[in-house]
């Protein structure tokens, strides 16, 4: 069949399928660990849900504006005030559905053909894909553990030429959990001004950082920056709203004027009853999230203290998000080890081929502290049983930091 020339390209995406897969495995009653998932796996909170409830009762259930509600693109706006310090009017913020949604747009309306979209790797799944929808070209900014996944200023400048327009980053990341201190963000910016790119900042694990660091969000660290930037963020991760698709983003004038434009004539508004949700997710008081955020740090230092037993397998230290990205390259290719590992021991992963790291796995610590320890367990086992000659449990430890 012949179908358009840009949707044939695409890719499907490796962490819905494998996730669908253990989802599936799990309601056939299979002994699964899940650590291939992508979403916290707590509950919303309930005075959350009762907001969406109300909005029904109420009969909030019309067509809004496409891009929000005037009072949730007002929350929004006080949002990104407070924990960002970032002055957005509600007339600069768009509502979509899920974050997913506010950086497809946002790729549409600024890439265009014969132009170059930057995006460091490994990198989450979906970016690429959103950028050959767009008739851009991406642009792969390697990084190795060694500098913790980051991409350093040379990196970033050996990149750019005339058609460079955008850059996406990711902080924390999906997939490594690396998080870029304030030095690091400022000396990219520096750059994206010098040469007048946009960025997509990805702030969607914000609320997910570890160690005592703290968050810093790009826009914020000057106007020249600010200008260039689309701050993107939403309530799936932070909230545990992942199934209520709502999302948002907050920039130049100009642009989302047109993510309002496309909006209109592809989705129309995120669903109603979901930015009632929303606007009760954004003021409710902080304490259930930094109650998660420390159930989260103490399962990534169980994952990490379990996989240092594990032979054969290294990782870099996440200090946000809720991944371990581990090299299993000792193993053979990624899909062939998540495969052999999801068949023999029933532990779900994430190849790394997705995210343009072959060789790696990425393993999710949103499930309880008893399966990480149970799932770490079994492919420990299956990794001593696969053992590459010479593994000891080491090279986990020399890697990390
Ligand atoms: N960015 C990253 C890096 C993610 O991991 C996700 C998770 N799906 C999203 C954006 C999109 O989140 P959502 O569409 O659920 O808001
Ligand atoms: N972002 C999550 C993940 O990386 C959810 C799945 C998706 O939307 O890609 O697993």
């Amino acid at each position: 069949m012949k179908v358009n020339r840009r949707i044939q390209q695409l890719v499907g995406s490796t962490t819905l399928a494998i996730t669908a897969r253990a989802k599936e495995l799990l309601s056939q009653g299979k002994d699964v660990v899940n650590f291939a998932a992508g979403e916290p796996d707590f509950d919303t909170p309930p005075d959350i849900k009762a907001a969406g409830i109300k909005a029904i009762q109420d009969g909030f259930t019309k067509y809004t504006p496409s891009i929000g509600t005037p009072q949730l693109r007002e929350a929004i706006a006080a949002k990104f005030l407070k924990d960002n310090n970032l002055t957005y009017k509600p007339s600069q913020i768009a509502v979509s559905c899920g974050a997913k949604h506010s950086i497809f747009n946002i790729i549409q309306v600024l890439a265009d053909e014969g132009e170059e979209v930057l995006i460091p790797a490994p990198y989450w799944v979906s970016y690429p894909e959103m950028v050959k929808f767009s008739g851009a070209r991406s642009v792969f900014i390697p990084t190795t553990a060694k500098s913790d996944f980051k991409i350093t200023p040379a990196g970033l400048q050996a990149h750019i030429n005339s058609k460079t327009k955008l850059l996406v980053l990711c902080s924390p990341s999906n997939p490594t959990g690396s998080v870029y201190s304030r030095q690091e963000l400022e000396s990219i910016a520096e750059i994206c001004v010098k040469h007048k790119i946009y960025v997509i900042s990805d702030e969607i694990y914000e609320k997910l950082v570890y160690d005592g660091l703290n968050f810093i969000s790009f826009a914020a660290l000057g106007k020249d920056i600010y200008d260039l930037t689309l701050t993107v963020n939403g309530v799936s991760k932070a909230y545990s709203m992942t199934g209520w698709r709502i999302g948002y983003c907050g920039g130049p004038q100009e642009v989302i004027d047109y993510v309002n434009k496309f909006q209109d004539h592809s989705t129309s508004n995120p669903t109603s009853i979901s930015q009632m949700a929303a606007m009760a997710a954004l003021k409710s008081p902080e304490e259930s999230i930094k109650a998660m955020c420390r159930e989260f740090e103490a399962r990534r230092d169980l994952m990490l203290k379990c996989l240092d037993a594990v032979p054969g397998v290294s990782y870099v230290r996440p200090q946000g998000a809720f991944y371990v990205f581990c090299d299993f390259s000792k193993f053979g290719a990624a899909d062939a080890v998540a495969k052999q590992i999801l068949d023999e021991v029933n532990v779900a992963l994430i190849p790394g081929e997705g995210f343009g790291a072959p060789g790696f796995l990425r393993l999710s610590f949103a499930t309880s502290q008893e399966k990480i320890k149970e799932g770490i367990k079994r492919i420990g086992e299956w990794a001593k049983k696969n053992a590459p000659v010479g593994a000891t449990s080491l090279p986990a430890a020399a890697v990390k930091k």
